[in-house]
């Protein structure tokens, strides 16, 4: 079982997509990336206000959320 597969079955909030999306373990590391190419903390309240400031961070952005909800669907009971 790979780490992703792991984290997101020992986790209890996987129901909650802000949990998954913004505090989720098992995706640490993406969220990180995105963290890194932004240059902050993507948060509820700034994530938004990010896809809205630059094409660029909208795609971004974007393909991070879609990708954490399309693996946590997979994960799903
Ligand atoms: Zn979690």
């Amino acid at each position: 079982m790979d780490p992703l597969t792991s984290a997101n079955r020992a986790c209890t909030e996987r129901i909650n997509v802000e949990h998954s999306v913004f505090k989720c373990d098992a995706w640490y590391v993406i969220r990180r990336e995105l963290e890194a190419y932004t240059g902050k903390e993507i948060t509820p309240e700034n994530v938004v206000g990010l896809m809205l400031s630059s094409k660029e961070y909208w795609d971004k952005i974007e393909t991070t959320v879609l990708k954490i909800l399309k693996t946590r669907k997979e994960f799903k009971q």
